[in-house]
């Protein structure tokens, strides 16, 4: 087992015109040894091209990439000891399940037979697919290929595991399950893990830590709770939780913040902190907003425009005015017992020790 070091990596993709794409833009990270640290940010953000990267499928335009001591830029993919899992499987169709596990093993690793037999029926023990051994994938269906392609790659027994966007193509509850499974898998292998998604959800479940990327630039590296309450901008804030973050531009005015439909005094603590910067945008989370108690200096006077149930709870779409043609609005996630109704009046509390400021972007 070993960590996993990106210093300064970079990748662009350049076909000799002049627009080349600088898809990962600098990126330094150390995912720690046995880690599961889940990699997670908007299509196009550069996920694949880094996990692409570290399993030697792309070459590196600039930096280093070390698995444990070792660097392994100029290391071929086969000698690299990393196992990568896809979305599409990749199995053999042609081949078992046995065959598919234990293909180009004896080669790799010089097990004699009978320890390949023994390794794959361990391996596919732990996935818990040992009737299917002898089955083609054909006869498999998508929840059990991809447990295949897991086994395959537990069988290599990597010093990393990467996975991209490993369950996308499996139905929702079986995606819950098969999350359960894999953060079982690789605790009891203890197998330094990265695993990318777009899925912010999946990211807060699934890692130890999560690594935020926005067009190719890192934006944050913390536990899924970091994060979500210390985001370390507005991107973070935005892309992390659901709903949404709710964001208002708004200026400052002496130790006020300021917006059309907006007046909100800071304490002098915060105001401090600021520092000299005026132009910001005011983030509060839905769940943070409270729709109880009077108008006052952090609560506002709201129109509920749409109530949507979300299971235990419902969000409520709130709006300081409605006479606009197209007014502003803001979400509230509140209690299911609480009574809100669509068109009648609310008083929004945001309360100032759950509000988080950014600047602008
Ligand atoms: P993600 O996995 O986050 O969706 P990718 O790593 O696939 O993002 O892509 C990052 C950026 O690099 C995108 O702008 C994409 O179009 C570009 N890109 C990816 N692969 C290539 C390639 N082979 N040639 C040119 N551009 C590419």
């Amino acid at each position: 087992m070993a960590a996993l070091t990106l210093a300064d990596v970079t990748k662009v993709f350049s076909d000799g015109s002049d627009d080349a794409v600088i898809a990962v833009d600098g990126v330094d990270m150390e995912i720690r040894d046995g880690e599961f640290l889940v990699l997670v940010g908007p299509s196009g953000c550069g996920k694949s091209t880094t996990l692409r990267m570290i399993a030697g499928l792309e070459s590196v335009t600039q930096g280093e990439i070390r698995l444990g001591d070792r660097r392994i830029n100029d290391v071929a993919p086969a000698d690299r000891n990393i196992a990568m899992v896809f979305q599409s499987y990749a199995l053999y169709p042609h081949m078992t399940v046995r065959e598919n596990m234990s293909f180009g093993l004896e080669e790799s690793t010089g097990m004699a037979d009978a320890e390949v037999a023994a390794t794959v029926e361990e391996s596919a023990s732990m996935m818990g697919i040992e009737e299917l051994l002898d089955r083609k994938p054909s006869d498999l269906s998508g929840g059990q290929q991809q447990r295949v392609a897991l086994g395959r790659a537990i069988v290599r027994d990597p010093e990393a595991f990467l996975m991209d966007e490993p369950l996308s193509n499996l139905d929702a509850k079986l995606r819950a399950t098969m999350r359960t499974e894999l953060q079982r898998i690789q605790e009891e292998l203890g197998v330094t893990t990265v695993y990318v998604t777009h899925d912010q959800t999946e990211a807060m479940t699934m890692g130890d830590r999560i690594a935020v990327l926005d067009e190719g630039v890192l934006q944050q590296v913390g536990t899924p709770l970091e994060c979500y309450h210390e985001p370390a901008n507005r991107f973070v804030a935005g892309f992390i939780g659901e709903p949404s973050m709710n964001f208002f531009d708004v200026e400052r005015q002496g130790t006020r913040l300021v917006a059309d439909r907006f007046d909100y005094p800071l304490s002098e603590a915060t105001h401090a902190a600021l520092g000299d910067t005026t132009e910001l945008a005011l983030g509060i989370r839905p769940e943070d907003i409270e729709l109880v108690g009077e108008p006052g200096d952090h609560a506002f006077e709201t129109v509920v425009d749409v109530v949507e149930p979300m299971g235990d709870a419902n969000a409520c779409y709130l709006t300081f005015d409605r006479s606009g043609t197209d007014p502003e609005t803001f979400v509230a996630t509140v209690g299911g017992m609480q009574q809100v109704e669509a068109g009648q009046p609310a008083v929004a509390h945001l309360p100032e020790s759950a509000i988080h400021l950014f600047d602008r972007a």
